[in-house]
């Protein structure tokens, strides 16, 4: 019982042994190719395999002389020869109890010799052979003996090196994953998925760089949640929290795909519009104050919650500083605040007002 046990574990190590090679149905391979025909030339023999046991199959990476690339397990040769170590010959098929009703002894292609060099996994698991075979009865010479199994050994040298190759690409991709998801990380505001402060001054330096290569202007948006203090002292922090959620989703509802929307800090934003007038950003901004002015946020408060926003508008062009434009896009939030809040202002010499728009 107990050894019958032991053959089950060790045929199923066996096989998983095997499939951690990721060899089986495969497409046949040069490298592979070339091994087996250098097994025919110096055995001189006209059937050379390299072969896999699978659980219910032999199955061929490499064959040359017959048409075949897997057969059952009950007509393997191969099956008898990797229960032993070492080389496996059999002379004469016809005089091997093992192999004399084998159908591919009797029948064609009448298999008369075999030669089998064992394929070892490198913890001693058996996982098929590299063999050559003869329609006649026959031997190999000691240094034939040597080169099959110098030949079988490159063969699991080989599928070492590719099991390795994928691991090493396995262990690229993982780490490459790994080191996109920190950069998004360090790039992203928790609260509200936005880019951050940093990520967002980042984006704005390559932006004007390109405007300063020849691209065309952009617009820059500031924007500032009004009286947000009384939100929190009236609602608690957590619904304060809800509302800026909310307010970054408004603002990413009306934004295209180019923009680049960032929250700033506290309750601030920052919003690129790359290839856009002062006056097309405007409709954007009107477009938002609209939204915030028909939707209430989505917090957890008993009746209704509107906010208003505050937004400076100005321009990046090739002659612009972007420390000068930052402050300057601040002033002007802050003229809009002066003016009431729930206003845009431009930058320009009419300012507009928002509640006119
Ligand atoms: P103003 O119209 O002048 O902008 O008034 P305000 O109340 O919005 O501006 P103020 O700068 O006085 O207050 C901003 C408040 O925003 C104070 C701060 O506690 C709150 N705040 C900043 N960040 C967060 C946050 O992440 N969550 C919550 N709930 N509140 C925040
Ligand atoms: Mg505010
Ligand atoms: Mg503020």
């Amino acid at each position: 019982m107990n050894d019958k046990q032991n053959a089950i574990d060790h045929e199923a190590s066996r096989l998983a042994a095997l499939m951690d090679y990721h060899i089986l149905d495969t497409p046949q391979e040069p490298a592979f190719d070339d091994i087996v025909e250098v097994a025919s030339i110096i055995c001189q023999a006209p059937v050379a395999v390299i072969n896999f046991i699978d659980k219910d199959r032999q199955w061929f990476k490499s064959v040359k002389g017959l048409s075949v690339r897997e057969t059952p397990l009950d007509i393997s040769i191969c099956s008898h020869a990797i229960l032993q170590p070492g080389l496996f010959v059999v002379p004469d098929t016809t005089q091997d109890e093992r192999f004399a009703s084998n159908p591919l002894v009797t029948g064609d292609p009448f298999l008369r010799f075999y030669a089998g060099a064992l394929l070892k996994s490198p913890d001693g698991y058996p996982l098929g052979t590299l063999c050559v075979l003869d329609y006649h009865p026959r031997d190999i010479d000691q240094q034939q003996r040597f080169a099959l199994q110098a030949l079988a050994n490159q063969v699991m040298a080989h599928m070492e090196l590719m099991r390795s190759h994928r691991e090493q690409k396995r262990l690229i991709a993982e780490l490459e994953s790994a080191r996109h998801e920190m950069a998004n990380l360090a790039a992203t505001d928790v609260l509200t998925g936005l880019l951050n402060r940093r990520a967002f001054e980042r984006r704005l330096r390559s932006t004007l760089a390109s405007i300063k290569r020849g691209a065309s202007p952009a617009a820059l948006v500031m924007l500032d949640i009004d009286n947000f203090k009384q939100i929190n002292d009236m609602y608690g922090h957590p619904v304060g929290d809800s509302a800026i959620k909310c307010f970054a989703e408004r603002c990413r509802s009306i934004v295209r795909q180019a923009d680049v929307l960032a929250r700033w800090g506290g309750e601030e934003f920052m919003l690129l519009m790359p290839h856009t007038t002062v006056d097309e950003a405007y409709q954007a901004a009107s477009r938002l104050r609209q939204l915030l002015a028909s939707q209430a946020m989505i917090a957890d408060t008993t009746e209704p919650l509107y906010v208003t926003a505050s937004m400076g508008i100005c321009s990046l062009d090739e002659a612009s500083n972007l420390q000068d434009r930052l402050r300057d896009v601040d002033q002007l939030l802050y003229q809009a605040k002066e003016r009431g809040r729930d206003c845009i202002a431009l930058e320009g010499p009419s300012p507009d007002l928002g509640s006119s728009a």
